[in-house]
This record gives C-alpha cells, sequence and structure tokens, in this order.
C-alpha cells in the first residue's frame, strides 16, 4: 500500500509525486496514456501524426491508438487541446513560465486591485507563493527565452505602441519582455548544425517543433532533451529520487491505466478518500488503497472522475468556475521574413495588467492552416453572424479565404500570430459535467464542457476586445501588410479553476492546501484547482507552484516531514546526479 497516489502524469502530478517521493514516501502515479520512453523514434514531429485528434501521438486515449480516442462533448464548434501520457499535456505545451498577475491573489492592494476577478482570488497572498515559484523556476529550470526573427518583430510592434521594457519577472504594469521559459537555451552547435547532436549541441535546437513534442537535441539523455515539459523534467526526478535526494525513494509509474473511480468513506463526521480502482490497457481492474490521494487528470478529467465518483458536492460547485483565457487569435501577413514556423515557438509576449496579455505564436503549416480557419465569426465576407467580436481594427473578421488565404499561407514565414490571452472571470455558468446524452466510453459518461462562448461576463468580453484592438495595433506598428482577427470559438489550451481552491466555502471546491473541502485525505494538484485564470497568464508554472506547497503540506501535516522550501537549495532537473542516474537506468 504506498502513502500517496496521483492520478495523472500531466504538468501537475509529477510535481507532486517527485517532492513527495523526494521525502521519502512511497507514492504511486498511475498515468491513463501511454508513455513516450524513446521520444527521438515515439515523435514523428509529422503534424498530423502527432497532433490528428483521432489517431495522432498526442491526444486525448489509451495508449494503443488502434483503440479509439476518448471524446468530450461540447455545447457548441471548439476544442478542448489536451494530451494523455506521459507528460500530459506538457507534451504541446510551449513552456512559457510566467508567473500569474499579483491581482488575483488576497491581499493586494495595488492601484490596479479592482481590475481583477476580486470575488474569486486565490485564499493566499502572492509572497506567500513567492519561494514555491522560485523553486520550480530552479527545477525546471526556466530561463530568459531565446529569441529570433519572430521575436524581434513582435517587440518593433510592442515599442511602436509604446509599450515600455520589463526586465523583471514580475509585471507592474503594461510593458513587453522576452518570455521565460522552460526551454534550455542553445549550447554549442544547437541551433547551427543540421543535425544537431548531444553533446555538441545542448538545449534548444530551434527546430521549431515544440507542439510535436521534444526530443532534441538527439542524443541527449531524457532530462536534457530542450523542452522542460514533466517527461523530460519532473517525471526523470521523481523516477530517480534516491539519486538525488537523501533519504529519497523512486516512485512508482503505472501507464495505460485509467482511474475510473476515487473510493471514499463515512468515518464519523467525514466523508475520507481511501483508494482508487483503476483499468488497464489490457482491462485488467485493480483496486489500490493509500492514505492520501492526489488528483491530477487536468481541468476537464479531474472534475469529470470526482462526479462519476459520486464524491460530495454539497455546493454545487465541481467542474463550476472552468477559465481558458477566452483566446482570441490575430495574425498580420509581412513583406519580409519573420520566421514564424522557426526556433522556440513563443518567446515574446507583451502583459497588461487586469486585462490579460499577447503572445507570439510560432506554428508549422498545419497548424498555421488551422489557427487561422478555426472561427466563431463566420468566414471573411458572409453573412452576420451572432459573434459579439469586431474587427478591432484589423482588415478582416472572421475565417479567412481566398486570396487572403492564399497568400498568407503561400509562406508561413511571412506571418507572426498573436495569441490573445485573456483575463476571464470565474462564472458558474462555465462548467464540466457529466454526458447524459451520449455514449459513454470505456471509462463512463463522457465529460460535457460547456463555455458559454458569446455570453461571458462582462469584464471577460471588454478584457478580449481591448486586447484585440492592442494585437492589431502592435502588428501594424510591426509593418504587417494586413492584418486578420480570426476570433476563435473556445480553443481550450489553457484550461483551468474547475475544481477551483478559494477563499469562501460556497464558491471553492479546495481550501487554500488544495485539500478537498467535501473529502477528506483527498488533494488536487493540477491547472483545476487554480482559483482563477491567473491574470491571463500562462497557468503551468503557477500550476506547480501550487503543487509543490501542497506537497510540502501533506507531507509535514500526514507524514511528519520537515517544510524544506524555505530551508534548503532546490535540485535542478538538469543536475549532473539525474543525469548518472538517468543514464544508469535507461530511462
Ligand atoms: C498547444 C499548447 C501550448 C501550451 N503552452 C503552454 C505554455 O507555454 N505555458 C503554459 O504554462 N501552459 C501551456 N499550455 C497548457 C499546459 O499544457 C497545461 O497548463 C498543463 O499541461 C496542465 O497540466 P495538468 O496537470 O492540469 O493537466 P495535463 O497536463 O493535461 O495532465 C493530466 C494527465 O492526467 C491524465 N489523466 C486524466 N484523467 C486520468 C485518469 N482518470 N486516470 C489516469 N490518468 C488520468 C491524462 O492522461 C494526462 O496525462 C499549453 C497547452 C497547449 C495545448
Amino acid at each position: 500500500m504506498p502513502d500517496v497516489i496521483v492520478i495523472g502524469c500531466g504538468g501537475g502530478g509529477p510535481v507532486m509525486a517527485k517532492e513527495l517521493a523526494g521525502q521519502g514516501l512511497d507514492v504511486l502515479v498511475i498515468e491513463g496514456g501511454p508513455r513516450f520512453a524513446d521520444s527521438e523514434a515515439d515523435f514523428s514531429r509529422l503534424e498530423n501524426d502527432a497532433n490528428n485528434p483521432i489517431n495522432g501521438y498526442l491526444r486525448v486515449g489509451p495508449a494503443s491508438r488502434d483503440r479509439p480516442a476518448y471524446p468530450r462533448s461540447l455545447r457548441q464548434d471548439g476544442f478542448v487541446w489536451q494530451v494523455s501520457g506521459v507528460g500530459g499535456t506538457t507534451l504541446h505545451y510551449y513552456g512559457n513560465c510566467p508567473r500569474a498577475s499579483e491581482g488575483v491573489f488576497s491581499g493586494y492592494d495595488g492601484a490596479d486591485a479592482d481590475l481583477y476577478d476580486t470575488d474569486h482570488l486565490f485564499p493566499f497572498t502572492f509572497e506567500e507563493l513567492r519561494p514555491y515559484y522560485e523553486w520550480v523556476e530552479a527545477t525546471l529550470p526556466v530561463q530568459t527565452a531565446a529569441m529570433g526573427t519572430k521575436e524581434a518583430t513582435f517587440f518593433k510592434g510592442c515599442e511602436g505602441i509604446g509599450l515600455p521594457h520589463n526586465t523583471s519577472k514580475d509585471v507592474s504594469q503594461a510593458s513587453f519582455r522576452a518570455q521565460q521559459n522552460s526551454i534550455l537555451q542553445p549550447q554549442g552547435t544547437a541551433g547551427k548544425a543540421k543535425d544537431p547532436v548531444y553533446p555538441d549541441a545542448q538545449g534548444c535546437t530551434f527546430c521549431g517543433h515544440c507542439f510535436q513534442g521534444c526530443s532534441m537535441p538527439r542524443g541527449a539523455p531524457r532530462n536534457l532533451k530542450a523542452k522542460r515539459s514533466t517527461d523530460n523534467s519532473y517525471v526523470p526526478m521523481m523516477l530517480t529520487a534516491d539519486a538525488w535526494a537523501s533519504g529519497g525513494k523512486p516512485a512508482t509509474l503505472i501507464t495505460d491505466a485509467f482511474v475510473q473511480r476515487i473510493h471514499a468513506e463515512r468515518r464519523g463526521g467525514s466523508v475520507v478518500a481511501t483508494g482508487v480502482t483503476f483499468v488497464d490497457g489490457k482491462g485488467a481492474r485493480q483496486r489500490v488503497d493509500a492514505e492520501v490521494v492526489v488528483l491530477a487528470g487536468g481541468a476537464v478529467e479531474s472534475p469529470r472522475l470526482y462526479l462519476s465518483s459520486r464524491l460530495p458536492n454539497d455546493n454545487g460547485w465541481a467542474g463550476r468556475g472552468f477559465t481558458d483565457h477566452h483566446l482570441d487569435w490575430i495574425f498580420g501577413v509581412f513583406d519580409e521574413d519573420t520566421g514564424n514556423s522557426k526556433g522556440a515557438s513563443s518567446s515574446a509576449r507583451a502583459d497588461f495588467p487586469g486585462y490579460g496579455g499577447l503572445e507570439n505564436g510560432g506554428l508549422p503549416p498545419a497548424l498555421q492552416a488551422f489557427s487561422m480557419t478555426f472561427s466563431d465569426s463566420g468566414t471573411v465576407g458572409g453573412r452576420g453572424s451572432a459573434s459579439p467580436a469586431t474587427k478591432a481594427g484589423a482588415d478582416t473578421l472572421g475565417r479567412v479565404v481566398g486570396r487572403d488565404l492564399i497568400e498568407a499561407l503561400s509562406d508561413v514565414n511571412r506571418i507572426l500570430n498573436v495569441l490573445v490571452l485573456t483575463d476571464d472571470d470565474v462564472e458558474f455558468q462555465n462548467r464540466v459535467s457529466l454526458e447524459r446524452l451520449a455514449l459513454p466510453d470505456a471509462n463512463g459518461a463522457i465529460p460535457r464542457v460547456e463555455v458559454n462562448h458569446r455570453r461571458r461576463s462582462k469584464r471577460t468580453l471588454r478584457n478580449r476586445e481591448f486586447l484585440a484592438g492592442r494585437a492589431v495595433a502592435l502588428l501594424r506598428a510591426a509593418g504587417a501588410k494586413s492584418v486578420h482577427r480570426v476570433d476563435w470559438p473556445p480553443l481550450m489550451l489553457h484550461t483551468h479553476s474547475s475544481m477551483r481552491m478559494g477563499t469562501s466555502a460556497r464558491t471553492s471546491m479546495c481550501d487554500q492546501w488544495g485539500h478537498s473541502r467535501g473529502v477528506d485525505g483527498l488533494y488536487i494538484a493540477d491547472n483545476s484547482v487554480l482559483a482563477n485564470g491567473l491574470g491571463g497568464a500562462n497557468p503551468t508554472l503557477t500550476t506547480q507552484s501550487v503543487a509543490t506547497r501542497t506537497a510540502e503540506h501533506i507531507a509535514t501535516t500526514r507524514f511528519g516531514r520537515d517544510p524544506w522550501v524555505r530551508s534548503s537549495a532546490p535540485v535542478s532537473s538538469i543536475d549532473d546526479r539525474v543525469t548518472e542516474a538517468v543514464l544508469a537506468r535507461g530511462l
């Protein structure tokens, strides 16, 4: 019987597992998807082979691609972009690691305090989380992004609209900056050689394939691959905890094993988590019990499992309050080279406290075509749509067709994309629930994801319009000869707060320790536990920092360990002890 079971091995689960394994606890991690043990062979980097939601290697589904993907039910056109497997959705991610806006935490009294979703703040202060941010930043590690032509073009636009340059990790005014990202900076021949091979090449090789899974540089030990998706960072650490932590004990990882139920029993006046039942890829069912259960299945699957396990939902907030940054996509077409498809995919950003942010998003051709033709406003030039989005100063609004489409796609390296990251409100109406009107999949009732896209709160809609206007102006100032607003339908790349922690027991599922208010011994350690949309900041760094804080709380309060984050130095995932253990154990 393990001390702790962690459900899900994506962005948050391995952080919890690594921290607890470092404290010598017996940790079992159960992941529903495959493990890409040989990333150079497993990641072909061909766009359809990787990203096809039905049978791509990065999809939501079981390990065997011959078996069907797991469906989601959506209320309107849209797509939930997540990945099953060791690394979870960080296999896709761009590694951007901004800290959340200070205004989304309790105790913030800056001049812009009223601009945020003040009804749904984090139940602790930014300063309380700072040491955990620093710990995760050192562990991944987070570095200033290596940049190229597309970032230079983005910065030119930022300067052109009068934004100042920010050189800090914290944001106090509207400004632009290089991303802080978890992609190792290029060294040696990386980015220069045609076939960059370790150790001559180290860090990011500028291959441009962040989206398809990072396996570069060729020949590098797994923990020294450039992108710090958790398969390359926290997972090697959790599996080698005895090598880098005194008294550490490697976690056990089971893959292609889907947890179908969290068990709980009534003890005295409380409901207490006791264990889980999972089904492996061959259909075998197994129950495992533990003192603590950590749910880290992501913002869709965590509420789904909680609800299908029929755990207490007294305030009705299980699955509610889902936030997604109400994303939008604006692109400009240039005469000159923008380097859109090259390098780390998104290395520059602009922040607008209280409104959200903008970042460049470099894409290879198929994803580029998808991103500019996926619209909630219909086809450019078509009849009016019900979307509240305006042109915001762009030349077109909607799905680009005809001459504009041909011209743009004739050379992806003359496009610059800007992703709009809205600081969106927590709203009761936006939620994950169990779909009763569709057939179940192999794991029971499928998740229904409802985002009332066109009727978001006034503040959310205002923020998105404001940011779209800034993005259009930025692209014009950068020299774009035409600018197009796509007005994405819900394209859920950033998904959060569906099992949120909060200041009020009436509107949150967890307390400030990620501890379920309804089930003792059940903790949440993925994006779903986030209290809100973070002010528009990409979520993973904050999820990982909150998970670290929760791990320390579990170890100290349940297993008698001493706190360690403020009293010891973090070990980096690229530390020689990790590398040696990874090589010796063939991980
Ligand atoms: C294209 C793209 C780019 C992105 N770029 C960035 C970025 O630059 N910066 C950033 O911060 N974020 C980025 N994100 C978002 C980032 O990937 C997520 O924030 C992060 O992966 C969320 O972590 P998670 O643990 O909540 O969920 P996930 O990473 O989705 O992990 C959940 C895991 O749990 C498993 N699981 C679920 N249910 C069960 C079950 N019942 N039993 C067993 N296993 C289960 C799943 O298979 C999955 O592996 C990006 C996302 C996309 C799609």
